[in-house]
């Protein structure tokens, strides 16, 4: 469990703001699929088949034999056919595959919005589903973060207020979450924007405003549903940088659906969706910077 408190009274944003927006990835990979540029793991791990991570030995989360099904028998689809994966601590993620085969569904189920059909989520080793409702939703905000496609950010409210107002749900005082916000707009580039409301703000800078807001609360583990999908591709990629960076830098899992090989091969683990199922994954040879990340999201 994340012992950070629901409510903290000291601002929990970053101290110093960073000037870097290079991500700290290498630059050479080579292809092993037409569609994914990464390198199979050392190991490759069996398809379908849930690994402790080699980093970490506690997954902060792990799917078991995940199984969604919408609609009656018969019509069903069968969105999620018998899905175990593991979200290691301060990983990165990138959940790839053709529209249709359940990337949003998996993050859904992961994050406790949705309910599987059959099967497992542990949060830290406890069963989502064998939470109350009210503690879910809680754990939702305080350990969870979310990036959508188009930001969802309320159009009322400013940048400033966009960020508050999940951290004043979950509890936190409106100076401290001030605090935290200033800090972390200021950390994504936002100067002198934190008054503008997201139509005074470009598609980038708004995005921004929703990293700022998925990260503010200091999460464990940051969901990313195609994030960039409604900007340019330069814009994209910046803010994609930013996003892997800041949650590296912060010690969050990312847990990110995307179409773009580019943007997956930031990530140091890539697994390929079909039909429901985990197809392929892969893993980046280079484990080095997410095992120093981990260690220091483990004494956080
Ligand atoms: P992806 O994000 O990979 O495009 P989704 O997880 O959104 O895929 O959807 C997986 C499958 O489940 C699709 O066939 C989609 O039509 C179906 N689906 C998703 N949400 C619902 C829903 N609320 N009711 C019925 N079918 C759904
Ligand atoms: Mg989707």
């Amino acid at each position: 469990m994340n012992t950070a408190p629901l409510a903290s009274s000291a601002p929990t944003g970053p101290s110093a703001p960073t000037t870097s927006s290079a991500p700290s990835a290498p630059t050479t990979y080579s292809a092993t699929t037409s569609d994914v540029p990464v390198q199979p793991a050392a190991a490759p791990a069996p398809v379908g088949a849930a690994q402790p991570s080699a980093l970490h030995p506690a997954p902060v989360l792990s799917g078991r034999r995940l199984v969604m099904t919408y609609g009656p028998q018969g019509t069903a689809t069968h969105a999620l056919d018998g899905v175990d994966l593991d979200i290691a601590r301060a990983d990165s993620l990138a959940v790839m595959g053709p529209s249709g085969c359940g990337k949003t569904t998996l993050l859904h189920v992961l994050a406790g919005i949705l309910r599987p059909t059959a099967g497992t989520v542990l949060h830290d080793g406890t069963d989502l589903a064998a939470l109350p409702d009210r503690t879910r939703t809680r754990l939702r905000r305080s350990d969870f973060g979310f990036v959508f496609q188009d930001g969802q950010l309320l159009p009322e409210l400013t940048a400033v207020e966009n960020v508050i107002l999940p951290r004043m749900l979950g509890g936190v005082s409106r100076r401290t979450a001030t605090a935290e916000a200033r800090s972390w707009l200021d950390r994504l580039g936002l100067q002198g924007m934190h008054e503008r409301r997201p139509t005074q703000l470009s598609g980038g800078q708004a995005q921004r405003v929703s990293i700022a807001r998925a990260l503010a609360g200091r999460p464990s583990v940051v969901f990313a549903d195609e994030p960039t999908g409604a900007l340019d591709q330069t814009t994209g990629q910046s803010v994609l940088e930013i996003l892997v960076e800041s949650c590296r830098d912060s010690g969050a899992s990312l847990v990110m659906v995307t179409h773009d090989t580019k943007v997956a091969a930031i990530c140091r683990r890539t697994v390929a969706m079909r039909d429901g199922r985990i197809a392929q994954e892969f893993v980046r040879p280079d484990a080095q910077n997410a095992q120093a990340t981990q260690d220091a999201a483990v004494t956080r």
